[in-house]
Parts: C-alpha cells; sequence; structure tokens
C-alpha cells in the first residue's frame, strides 16, 4: 500500500518535469513565432515607411544639404526647418551624410 502510493508519487515527479519542459518549449515556440512575425511586420513598416518618404515632395535639396553643412545657412527658420526635416527623413539624412563625405572630400584635396 505505502509502496503503491510511493510508485504512484513517484511517477508523478516523473512526468511534471516533462510536461513542464513540453509546455516551456511550447511557449518558446510560440514567442518565437511571435518574434519572427512581429520582425516581418516592422521589416514591412520599415519599407513603406521609406517608399512613403521618397515619395514626399519637399526634401532637402543637395545645394540646401552642402550650405548646411559648411554652416553657411544663417536663417533661424530655414535651419529650424532643416534640421527638423532631418530628424525624421532618412533619405535626406543618408543625402546628408554623402554630402558631408563629399564635401570633406573636396576640403581635404583643396588643402594639399
Ligand atoms: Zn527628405
Amino acid at each position: 500500500m505505502r509502496n503503491a502510493a510511493l510508485g504512484h508519487i513517484f511517477e508523478l515527479f516523473l512526468r511534471i518535469p516533462a510536461t513542464a519542459a513540453h509546455y516551456l518549449d511550447m511557449d518558446t515556440k510560440l514567442v518565437d513565432l511571435m518574434l519572427r512575425d512581429l520582425q516581418a511586420k516592422t521589416e514591412r513598416l520599415v519599407r513603406d515607411f521609406a517608399k512613403f518618404c521618397e515619395s514626399l515632395p519637399g526634401h532637402i535639396d543637395d545645394h540646401d544639404l552642402e550650405r548646411y553643412h559648411l554652416g553657411m545657412v544663417k536663417d533661424e527658420g530655414e535651419l529650424a526647418a532643416l534640421e527638423e526635416h532631418l530628424l525624421w527623413c532618412g533619405v535626406c539624412v543618408d543625402r546628408a551624410e554623402a554630402t558631408q563625405r563629399y564635401v570633406d572630400a573636396v576640403r581635404a584635396a583643396a588643402c594639399e
């Protein structure tokens, strides 16, 4: 009788970790799936947003990007508008960085 009860408890003991591991594994798989889904959605959103930005009129033109980098934009309003645009527009940030590299290269060449 006592042995039977012990045997039963032992059997339960053996089962619990397996069950826990099973559910834990399911949770991990579920979280993994959710993460992958979220990642795909984020990538789609980033792509769509980039496309949307490129389709917007009123990007900063190359000349203004050069003036901005050279510190030639003195007008407060214009400067604020340029900086605000650069806060959200990845397209112009990329172009601003390219302009910066170009201006620096020209400067370095001029100094030689
Ligand atoms: Zn822009």
